[in-house]
């Protein structure tokens, strides 16, 4: 019997994601203490501004598998704060992104 070939479809169906929703443990495994679980403020996890955001790493300061979500967060291309660090696609922000067109530059006279 010979192995059957992958066709480019498939390759592209068994995306990261998929495969490590099946393989990394998710919030909901047992005996994993994830502390945000029941926090009764989920939006706190996805800060508007720099004071949730700040009271979102205060929280993930103490949780026992912050690593863990950190890694999983960013394996995922995950959004919002996890292990205490503001995620977009995956990656690291320094701060809350404003909304909006950023401001104009003042544009100085020729000297
Ligand atoms: S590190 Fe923060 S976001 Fe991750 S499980 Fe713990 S409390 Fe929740």
């Amino acid at each position: 019997m010979t192995a059957r070939k992958i066709s480019a479809h498939e390759d592209r169906f068994d995306t990261k994601g998929v495969t490590i929703a099946f393989t990394a443990p998710t919030p909901l495994a047992p005996g994993l203490v994830w502390a945000c679980a029941d926090h009764p403020d989920p939006d706190l996890f996805h800060p508007t501004d720099e004071a949730t955001l700040a009271a979102a790493k205060a929280f993930c300061a103490g949780c026992p598998v912050r690593e863990l979500c950190l890694d999983l967060g960013r394996r995922r291309d995950e959004y919002g704060v996890w292990g205490g660090v503001l995620l977009e696609s995956g990656k690291p922000q320094v701060g809350v992104p404003r909304r909006g067109r950023p401001p104009k530059e003042k544009v100085s006279p020729a000297a």
